[in-house]
């Protein structure tokens, strides 16, 4: 696990800002996807803020990416539909 699911990393999570969120998932108590993996509810993505959140610097969930990465796979964003990052569950 690359993020820690701690109660510290979810008071840092941005994700009820995002408009993926306020789309699909407003008034669900969730967050801190990249900790604990995707949701159960389906997800249509839009726009992704995982780039500009202080765990994603802590943790270099971007920085450890290559470009194609970054740029095609897109590993650094929806979790919440693609499961936490690092990979798996
Ligand atoms: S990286 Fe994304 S899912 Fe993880 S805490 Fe930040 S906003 Fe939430
Ligand atoms: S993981 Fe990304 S797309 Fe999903 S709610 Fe959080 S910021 Fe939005």
């Amino acid at each position: 696990m690359l993020v820690p699911n701690t109660p510290e990393n979810l008071k840092k999570c941005i994700c009820t800002d995002c408009p993926t969120f306020e789309k699909n998932l407003k008034g669900i108590k969730e967050g801190l996807f990249c900790a604990r993996g995707k949701t159960d509810s389906s997800i249509e993505e839009d726009e992704c803020l995982c780039a500009q959140c202080q765990n994603d610097e802590e943790y270099k969930l971007t920085a450890r990416l290559d470009l194609m990465e970054r740029m095609i796979l897109k590993l650094n964003q929806f979790y919440c539909s693609r499961g936490p990052a690092g990979g798996s569950t």
